[in-house]
């Protein structure tokens, strides 16, 4: 079977002509294609080029990758052919964050996605900037597979203003939120209940356009209902709190625990209220910057310390943690790992949940873990999280919003992304309208 498809043969070229005759106008993208040929149905995830374009002819360059063997098509496609849109609607642009390399983000408008049948147009009201878009931004390798030229932002909310022939779930003026990562369903992983190693995962501001733009087509697979209570602000919060929610579970907090937050950033936030939730005793949390040891504070810390020159571990003994039961890294340095490690008490468990650059290391002493029967974990973005993750925020249980400290326009997004010390000032949301 792999080999009849080898070279695109005249009736496979027909089957992709007739996709892509449904298909959308953005720059590249990824999709997953289920073929039904000689019997058999394949799974085709295909990336499609459409960065060079002979002028004349409009030719258009399909770059697919069937069973990983890269096949190059040139084929010659009118651009009508492969773009649902009419020429009324091609005219329509909207503002946009572009990002065209390291250090390279442009404000410019940008042809507006297109509905596939079963997408939803959302029109974003608030995007959440997150580490992931820094590492993007820094062109750290590993961070997120990105082909620039790109629209990031993966943490959006927004309303609906147009759906696909064929959604059931989603309707025009629904308030929604979107868990960006999207799964194939039909992957080894997918069918053994670990879909966020799917093979062929396509990422909303990742690997296609995301929500730093004035709208964005996603599946409505990807898109869930804000509760009544939750605002856009909050409903953008979903995505990372269905993260901290993955790796919380993981944590295995039980009532009466110890638990230590290294990092008040949002994420740190974030984890103390829910190890608070599950019934932790005393969460402490360490922090060098005093308005986010302020923020934690107001949300229930016990102990908010600045960990600069300090013995943190004989502190938080005098503080009375005299166990400590589980320590939350949201930092991602090797050092602030390290800390954990030795803050970590008797049988702990250690979540490395900060992104460090994929090609850090840390010196652990396997003594060290041995003799305190330590379990060190750490947790991939968030499988099956999502509605949990929005239901607490509409509950009210929940603070996503004393961390956010400016809701601001498109333009300063680049400037948030560069610059670490205003990152430092708290979460910043991106209201594209602005
Ligand atoms: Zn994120
Ligand atoms: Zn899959």
């Amino acid at each position: 079977m792999a080999s009849s498809l080898r070279q695109p043969r005249a009736e496979i070229r027909e089957i992709f002509y007739t996709l892509f005759s449904k298909f959308t106008c953005q720059k590249k993208a990824c999709y997953n294609f289920y073929i039904y040929l000689q019997g058999t149905t394949i799974s085709l995830p295909v990336t499609i080029c459409r960065g060079a374009k002979s002028s004349a002819e409009k030719e258009e360059r399909l770059k697919i990758k069937i069973f990983n063997r890269e096949i190059c098509v040139c084929a010659l496609l009118a651009t009508n052919s492969i773009c649902a849109k009419s020429s009324a609607e091609k005219e329509e642009e909207m503002k946009s964050a572009v990002f065209y390399g390291r250090h390279d983000l442009r404000i410019e408008e940008h042809e507006m996605p297109a509905v596939g049948t079963k997408d939803v147009l959302i029109q974003v009201k608030a995007c959440g900037v997150c580490g992931t878009d820094v590492h993007i931004y820094e062109g750290d390798k590993g961070a997120a597979e990105v082909t620039p030229p790109a629209i990031l932002g993966h943490e959006f909310s927004g309303v609906v203003k147009a759906v696909g022939s064929e959604v059931t779930s989603c309707q025009i003026g629904d308030r929604v939120c979107v868990d960006p990562n999207c799964y194939c369903g039909a992957c080894d992983p997918c069918r053994n209940g670990a879909a966020h190693y799917c093979e062929h995962m396509i990422g909303y501001g990742t690997t296609v356009d995301g929500g730093f733009a004035e709208f964005c087509a996603v599946n409505e697979r990807q898109v869930y209902k804000l509760g009544e209570n939750t605002s856009f602000e909050q409903g953008a919060m979903t995505e990372p709190v269905a993260c901290c929610l993955h790796g919380i579970d993981m944590c295995g907090i039980q009532p009466g625990s110890q638990v230590v937050v290294i990092g008040g950033g949002m994420i740190g936030l974030l984890m103390l209220q829910l190890a608070k939730l599950e019934g932790a005793a005393k969460v402490a949390l360490l922090e060098p910057v005093p308005a986010k040891r302020e923020v934690a504070a107001g949300l229930g810390a016990d102990v908010c310390m600045d960990p600069i020159g300090r013995d943190v571990k004989a502190e938080l003994k005098k503080a009375g943690f005299t166990w400590v039961n589980t320590v939350i890294e949201c930092v991602g340095r090797p050092a602030t790992i390290q800390q954990a490690i030795d803050i970590a008490g008797n049988k702990a468990v250690v979540m490395m949940f900060g992104l460090t650059r994929p090609d850090e290391t840390i010196a652990v002493k396997p003594f060290e873990i041995f003799q305190k029967e330590l379990s060190l974990k750490a947790s991939y973005i968030n499988p099956y999280t999502q509605k949990r993750a929005l239901d607490l925020i509409d509950s009210g249980r929940l603070d996503v919003e004393s961390m956010i400290c400016e809701v601001c326009g498109l333009e300063k997004l680049e400037e948030v992304l560069s610059d670490p010390a205003v990152r430092a000032k708290g979460k910043y949301v991106i209201s594209p309208e602005k």
